[in-house]
């Protein structure tokens, strides 16, 4: 099963994708984990999509996919993969499929995280997340026990750096412009499932299960 998880930024990609591995017992691949976690390494990949991350722009293209490609063709990829992040391109979406039929494999399906726009700002910027183990919680909706200190690892809780007004905001644009098409992109292709996202991570989690049956 090659499942890929859609949805504008504060729709709850990571928190699903956690439950989903654990139930279906799929390899993660996370583009935005795995700059963040270059970033933090100081790698020459984290140097150079420092700037595009910070200013919530995407990523460019070809260094996405190559970094993807490369990912999917480990050993720990080959048994079911959940793809967050990506594609959040058209071009991304039609690398990932040639790819995948080259090695006569396809994407399974495309859940659409859906949820009212209104909603995404206070997500994104009420949203924090541990150092250590990257859990995250919400100011408002899930505080953390204690303000700064994550009770399953002791790591420092903080704020994403592409998490205040100005780049979240940028990034929901960005989401607008390029990676709208891509829904329609699946959709044309009868791989695409909505599911409402505005409930609990519970009540989503629910829909999604139903999905995938
Ligand atoms: P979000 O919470 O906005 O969904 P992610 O954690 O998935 O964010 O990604 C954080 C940042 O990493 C993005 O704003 C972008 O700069 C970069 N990035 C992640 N995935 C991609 C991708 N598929 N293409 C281009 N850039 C990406
Ligand atoms: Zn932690």
């Amino acid at each position: 099963m090659i499942v890929v998880l859609l949805g504008p930024p504060g729709a709850g990609k990571g928190t699903q994708s956690g439950t989903m591995v654990k139930k279906y017992g799929l390899c993660p691949i996370s583009t935005g984990d795995i700059f963040r976690s270059n970033l933090n390494a100081g790698t020459a990949l984290g140097l150079e999509a420092r700037s595009y991350m910070s200013e919530g722009l995407l990523v460019p293209d070809e260094l996405v996919v190559r970094l993807v490609i490369d990912r999917l063709s480990q050993p720990d990829a080959q048994n079911g993969v959940l793809l967050d992040g990506f594609p959040r391109t058209v071009f991304q979406a039609e690398e990932l499929a040639g790819f995948l039929a080259a090695h006569g494999k396809s994407v399974t399906c495309c859940l659409l995280l859906d949820i009212p726009e209104k909603e995404l700002m206070v997500r994104l910027t009420g949203r924090r997340v541990c150092r250590g183990c990257s859990s995250v919680w919400h100011l408002t909706f899930s505080p953390p026990p204690t303000d700064s200190v994550c009770p399953y690892c002791g790591g420092e809780i903080h704020q994403r750096d592409d998490d205040g007004e100005a780049a979240a905001s940028n990034r929901l644009r960005v989401y607008q412009a390029q990676t709208y098409p891509v829904i329609a992109w699946y959709e044309e292709r009868g791989l695409l499932k909505k599911i409402p996202a505005s409930g609990s991570p519970q009540e989503v989690e629910k829909t999604i299960n139903k999905a995938l049956e």
